[in-house]
């Protein structure tokens, strides 16, 4: 019989093998060790409140026990035990047979786990991605950042991976839908990550693992029949009467009529991500229904790591893992609403370029998170009212105005892709103060205040400090401000209807954050399940 037992604690510092798994689970629910024949961990989490006398993990197990076992443990410990269905996603293995092949625009997680589904069902998708392969990205984003030159079309926004590659590669998500969070998580794992990426609440990936996964989920959906396109940009759709019969593509980088060329198709995932601005403009000039939405913009702040360990974990702060934070300020005092978001763990903060003249920051740390600094995105929503009155009604708006800020911050940061870079007091007194010692290789000192919109500066300046005092121990005054960050949610959606294909484009499956659906690894990964469920539903 299949139970699953919660709140199981188990010291931290007496570390997790199966063997010390099983001998407390069977002390716990007082059953003998032959009846338990099997343990699968659920979830793990840290509780190191000072009520505990030590810091432990926190358990949900999913167990198998002899009936004996099981009609003990229910006795024993009625609360914390229930049936376990054990149930998991199961992909579709099959699909009808289309006239033409499918084809996923974008290798980011929404692309490749629309691109895994659609290969475990038989449809040979064609996997379009503007970018270069990781190995291949991972050298334009080096001599991106050692002023070498941005490349484009393969940068820290676009390839192989997208979005997420160069990040900590958190993995929590809010998404409610279990089984396919389940089912991104284990493929995760099956690729080379972690086992505890299965299981734990702050499981994350690193930068430095994640070209080692990319790669064997590549091979994985290729040797399932699906085929990976790199260096290809689509730039247009055919349509007839409404439904989608084509793509146009071209070799990125190579902007000529020699290097274009059209795709025959009538069912494409459109999973461009987030940066995808000259295609959500293809995309309206096409007629395709979008819709502006509401997204936030703000500063990446780096606090020293120490400090953050030691305000969350408290006395154990050198023997837990590096802790992170999520704070939340309302509107007060004349400012709007401020969170913080995106928070590495001893990681570096970096800058990110997908347009000449045009820079963003963003935060990434590596699979020990053993850096000296942390970082988060501290952010202030903002919606059309913001830009109504510069950029009108457009859907688009939203883009024009983050278009805005980020060509303010690379001329702050010097216009040579430096981060403009200043102290908390230079940020609250519009000083240029270059913060010293600091991780990112090339910040500019530079006065933040002419990069943002009056109101969101506002109330950057009234929250940050605040925001910062509540983690005890953390001096806000050591605080590194770099700007900016925009591109941490779409601006914009692409409407679709209940068969998750575009309202105006039959055919189309826009997925992912891109598409204004998701935020995240994880919620971008099974948004693009659903579309490709959506897909394979709709022959
Ligand atoms: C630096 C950074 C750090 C982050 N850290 C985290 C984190 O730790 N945890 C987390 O959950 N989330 C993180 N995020 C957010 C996360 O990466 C995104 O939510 C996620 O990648 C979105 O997935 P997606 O597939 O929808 O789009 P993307 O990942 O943006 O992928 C879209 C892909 O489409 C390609 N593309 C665009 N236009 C075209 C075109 N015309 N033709 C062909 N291909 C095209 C792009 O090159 C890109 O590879 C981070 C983001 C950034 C930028």
């Amino acid at each position: 019989m299949k139970l699953q037992l919660r709140e199981l604690a188990l010291s931290v510092q007496s570390g997790q093998s199966e063997k010390k798994l099983h001998a407390a689970v069977c002390r716990s629910l007082r059953i003998r060790p032959e009846s338990l024949h099997g343990i699968r961990i659920l979830r793990r989490s840290i509780d190191a409140r000072p009520v505990r006398k030590q810091p432990v993990y926190i358990y949900t197990l999913g167990l198998d026990l002899d009936d004996t076992g099981a009609k003990i443990a229910q006795q024993n410990a009625p609360r914390t035990t229930a049936v376990w269905d054990d149930i998991r996603y199961q992909p579709a293995t099959t699909c009808p047979a289309l006239a033409q092949r499918p084809v996923v625009i974008g290798a980011g997680p929404a692309g490749l786990w629309a691109g895994l589904l659609l290969a475990q069902a038989g449809s040979c998708p064609i996997i379009l991605e503007r970018g270069e392969m990781v190995t291949d990205r991972q050298k334009s984003v080096g001599r991106f950042w050692t002023h070498k030159g941005l490349n484009p079309e393969s940068n820290v926004l676009f390839g192989e991976g997208g979005a997420g590659m160069f990040s900590d590669g958190k993995l929590t998500s809010r998404s409610k839908d279990r089984l396919r969070q389940q089912f991104v998580l284990d493929t995760l794992v099956d690729c080379g990550a972690r086992q505890d990426a299965a299981y734990d609440a702050g499981a994350h990936l690193g930068s430095d693992r994640q070209p080692t996964i990319l790669c064997a989920l590549r091979s994985k959906i290729e040797s399932l029949g699906g085929n990976f396109r790199f260096g290809r940009r689509v730039t247009d759709l055919r349509l007839e009467s409404g439904q989608l019969t084509g793509l146009r593509i071209e070799n990125a980088g190579l902007n000529t009529a020699e290097h274009e060329t059209w795709i025959d198709t009538n069912h494409a995932v459109l999973a461009a991500g987030a940066s995808a601005r000259d295609l959500y403009q293809i995309l309206h000039d096409r007629g395709v229904p979008l819709q502006a939405k509401e997204f936030a913009i703000g500063v990446r702040v780096e606090i020293v790591q120490r400090e953050v360990n030691r305000a969350q974990w408290g006395q154990w702060a050198d023997i837990l893992e590096p802790a992170s934070f999520r704070l939340v300020r309302k509107p007060q005092d004349n400012a709007a609403s401020c969170y913080s978001f995106c928070m590495c763990p001893g990681g570096t903060v970096i800058a990110c370029a997908s347009t000449e003249g045009m820079l963003t920051t963003n935060g990434m740390s590596l699979s020990t998170r053993s850096g000296k600094y942390a970082n988060a995105a501290f952010l202030v929503p903002v919606d059309a009212a913001l830009w109504k009155k510069e950029f009108g009604d457009s859907p688009l708006g939203g883009i024009r105005l983050q278009e805005k800020i980020e060509r303010a911050a690379f001329i702050a940061g010097g216009s040579d892709y430096r981060i403009a870079a200043t102290t908390l007091n230079g940020f609250l007194n519009n000083l240029a103060e270059l913060p010293e010692g600091r991780n990112p290789a090339r910040i500019h000192a530079a006065d933040l205040s002419a990069i943002f919109p009056e109101p969101v500066l506002n109330t950057l300046k009234k929250q940050l400090r605040p925001m910062l005092q509540t983690l005890r121990g953390v001096n806000p005054n050591s605080a590194a401000i770099y700007a900016a960050e925009t591109r941490t949610s779409s601006p914009v959606r692409i409407l679709r209807n209940n068969t998750g294909q575009s309202t105006g484009v039959r055919g189309l499956f826009p997925a992912g954050e891109g598409a204004g659906y998701a935020g995240g690894i994880v919620s971008s990964a099974i948004d693009g399940m659903l579309a490709a469920e959506a897909l394979l539903q709709s022959v």
